[in-house]
């Protein structure tokens, strides 16, 4: 149906007509999408199915990657593109008189995740179809994403998301392959046939239904799966209130948590995790034993990876369908569990290491936590061999303490790989953060610093781009990012700067189309666009960027004739409803944008521009516009980024501190070629640990600091009094915890840096240039090649 346009035009008429009923005349654009998505379900089907039969018949290794977060965005078109039939079928639809733009605008974003870690995860599910990988994506069909943005009168305003409004076309319901889940509930202990039993009794059943999705690799024939489990009531519930646990049941994979660094206390959300990885382990063992029988030999065929601690439920849950349902003894199956499981590190902010009260843990999963509290004594157990007597040290690195589970804890010690996402990250977790845990296990630690689909963020993105490149170099660097490489020999070749700064020019003015739609604010695509999109959180530091935005407007309202190369300053952030403080921070950017934006005597010098509802299809649009990438987190805090990543491959350049993986793009483009600034992280280290930093200081000696830090409290921002005390007080009375003042000056510096190199623009473009083609390392192909030969040991078929 896609060998050529006449076929596909046929196809598409008859097809829209048997699904839809009506009459192709008569059919709406939804009507279309639906058609077009159809058909191409139809036509992977085949190779999604010998996919799948190839599995059952392998031998070697599978991986199954469990997240609880997948931000996947939009399918329509990169499936186009990874089928190869992306031209004819914009040819087709074109010659139908339909824009297949138009189309993809209908497909809701599949928006089930916070940020980085849920678009590490679909990036990855990318490479490793294109590297015709055995891997498969466990996941929650949550039935509402990520909340939806609005800013009205500047403040964060959270709308219910609703991708599934309108139905999904890509998944799959597979309601004969549900499995339950039991909470609740009391375990007993009985002698049967002289082994001790366990049997978990009164609990509360959930069902758990698998939605599979097609993860189509790029030009190949492999066809992956990601599964999204769908929480239900089971069947005749002996329940005296049928109603509540109706509701109760449903709202297991009802909505995503929006929030990635806090440890949420919320039993819903244990639930959530424990519902992943016992309807994942169900799956996964239902099909090895179906191809291997019995399950002792696991881990040669089996590497189940958890996507940071949210579903280390996986290890004993594994403990417990080795012992209570195949009758294996502990030391088997602990030997196969840590042989089994390997685990992702994503963070080493405090506030975000996931631990569990007792009170809550233990009569949810009364199974689970009796083999969490085994697994617990028997490591305090090996500890007390080493050090006997050094309370301090076992109770230090017990997995539970104080009345808590500790999931990194149980993470390192369930399983045979701990990585951390860039060489600073593992580095910090090797040397400070789990120090103890890498002396007893330093053969479990190692680097695999994190990547992006560069298909989609470059090839999809950025189709100007992309064409230029595969005109330059050859179409190579698709399949193999590191050919990307190639266009260092274009260097000093001025034609191709040009075409590069044309290119850049036609994206910004694209975006600046966008901008105009969305905030009614006029830029102008000559000046520089400077872009910070990323979450909001105080350690990424967006308001370092407003500060001395505020600072930079201060300079011209005090000398009108200030010079300064135009600026757009352009931010996307979505703040966790609860967090209160980065919801001061994006209002903060709105009421300057406000005053700014509108004061006469600024002109095009600057503008601010906040555009409401970050997420991947607007990133889509915003990172091939970018000249400048902020990444200016307070160093050692961030553990990768990707974003940066994005920017990169795109041609921006990073304004970067020296942290997560700014240090490795650092290293591949060189000193020249990008600009840092700010404390490093083993100076930052240093002040948290032996103190010395008074913010008071740099606030009472730099004028610049001083004014636009009062301007918070002042009432330069009229009718919000009090408004932003929480962010003075921050700064002043809580000493600063994220180094804002102490960085601004340098800060401050490097932007009039950025702003003397942009004017020469053949110079910029250059590095621009340096940055795309050393970009191709960080391709997720290369991220997950590592992680298939070193961790996973799987190899392509
Ligand atoms: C890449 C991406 C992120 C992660 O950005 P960082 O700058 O690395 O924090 C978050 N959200 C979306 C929509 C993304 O595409």
């Amino acid at each position: 149906m896609f060998s050529n346009v006449k076929k596909f035009k046929d196809t598409f008429y008859k097809r829209l007509e048997m699904l839809c009923g009506k009459s192709f005349d008569e059919s709406t654009a939804r009507d279309q999408y639906e058609t077009l998505g159809h058909m191409i379900r139809e036509f992977v089907s085949n190779d999604w199915i010998a996919t799948n039969e190839r599995y059952l018949a392998i031998t070697g290794k599978q991986v199954y990657y469990l997240s609880i977060e997948y931000l996947l965005g939009k399918l329509l078109r990169q499936n186009l593109i990874n089928l190869g039939v992306e031209a004819l079928v914009e040819e087709g639809l074109r010659e139908l008189g339909i824009d297949l733009n138009e189309l993809e605008e209908l497909e809701a974003d599949a928006g089930l995740g916070n940020g980085g870690l849920g678009r590490l995860a679909a990036c990855f599910l990318d490479s490793i179809a294109s590297l015709n990988l055995p891997g498969h994506g466990h996941g929650i069909r949550y039935k509402h994403g990520l909340f939806e943005q609005k800013i009205v009168d500047g403040y964060q305003v959270e709308l219910p998301e609703q991708w599934l409004r309108s139905g999904n076309v890509w998944e799959v319901r597979k309601a004969d392959l549900a499995v339950k889940i039991r909470f609740w509930g009391k375990v007993e202990a009985k002698m049967e046939h002289n082994r001790l039993t366990f049997h978990h009794l009164n609990a509360e059943t959930v069902t758990a239904v698998p939605y599979d999705m097609p993860v189509i690799g790029y030009e190949s024939k492999t066809v992956n799966t990601l599964r999204l489990w769908n929480a239900e009531p089971s069947q005749f519930p002996i329940h005296d209130d049928i109603l509540k646990y109706k509701r109760e049941t449903e709202m297991i994979s009802e909505l995503l948590y929006p929030d990635d660094t806090h440890d949420e206390g919320k039993i819903l959300r244990l639930k959530q995790q424990y519902f992943l990885v016992s309807a994942s382990l169900q799956s996964i063992l239902k099909a090895y034993r179906k191809q291997h029988g019995k399950l002792d030999q696991l881990h040669e065929h089996v590497c189940i990876h958890i996507n940071d601690t949210h579903p280390v439920l996986a290890i004993p849950e594994l403990m417990r369908i080795l012992m209570d349902e195949e009758g294996l003894d502990w030391e088997q199956a602990w030997n196969i569990t840590k042989n089994t499981i390997s685990y992702t590190n994503h963070t080493t902010l405090s506030e975000a290491l996931e631990k569990w009260p007792i009170r809550i843990f233990q009569p949810l999963l009364p199974r689970i936590y009796m083999i969490v509290e085994e697994i617990n004594e028997r490591f305090c157990h090996e500890l007390w061999d080493e050090t006997p007597g050094d309370w301090a040290r076992i109770a230090g690195l017990a997995i539970i303490a104080d009345g808590y589970v500790k999931m990194a804890h149980l993470a390192i010690v369930g399983s045979f790989s701990v990585n951390g996402v860039a060489k600073l990250h593992t580095e910090i977790l090797k040397q400070r953060e789990m120090k103890p845990f890498y002396q007893i296990f330093p053969e479990k630690f190692n680097n695999k610093t994190n990547g992006i689909a560069h298909r989609r963020w470059l090839l999809k993105a950025n189709p100007k781009l992309a064409t230029f490149l595969s005109e330059l170099i050859g179409p190579s660097w698709i399949r193999s990012a590191e050919d990307l490489s190639q266009l260092m020999n274009y260097q000093n070749d001025t034609s191709v700067l040009e075409q590069l700064e044309s290119i850049k020019k036609e994206n910004k003015q694209e975006l600046a189309q966008i901008i105009l739609e969305k905030t009614g604010v006029s830029v102008d695509s000559g000046a520089i666009f400077d872009v910070q999109v990323k979450r909001l959180h105080a350690y990424k530091r967006q308001l370092l960027n407003i500060l001395h935005i505020m600072h930079l407007y201060n300079r011209i309202k005090e000398d009108a004739s200030y010079s300064m190369v135009p600026r757009v300053f352009i931010f996307g952030a979505k703040a966790s409803p609860g967090y209160y403080y980065a919801k001061k921070i994006i209002k903060l950017i709105n009421s300057a944008a406000e005053i700014i934006n509108h004061d006469p005597k600024v002109g095009d010098r600057m503008k601010v521009i906040f555009l409401e509802n970050y997420r991947v299809s607007l990133a889509e649009k915003i990172f091939p516009a970018a000249d400048v990438s902020e990444q200016i987190s307070t160093a050692s805090k961030e553990a990768s980024g990707t974003g940066n990543m994005k920017f990169m491959i795109n041609g921006a350049l990073t304004l970067g501190t020296l942290d997560g993986a700014n240090i490795e793009i650092r290293e591949l483009v060189g000193d020249d070629n990008i600009f840092t600034f700010g404390l490093t992280s083993d100076e930052v280290l240093h002040y948290y640990q032996h103190g010395g930093y008074q913010s008071e200081g740099y606030y009472h000696h730099d004028y610049r600091i001083r004014q636009a830090v009062d301007q918070l409290v002042n009432g330069f921002f009229p009718g919000v009094y009090n408004e932003f005390e929480p962010i003075f007080d921050s700064l002043l009375e809580e000493n600063d915890q994220y180094f804002v003042l102490k960085d601004f000056a340098s800060y401050a510096d490097t932007q009039l840096n950025v702003g003397e190199v942009f004017k020469d623009s053949m110079r910029w473009q250059k590095m621009s240039l340096a940055n795309i083609a050393n970009a191709g390392y960080f391709s997720s192909d290369r991220t997950i090649k590592e992680y298939a030969e070193d961790i996973w040991k799987i190899n392509p078929l």
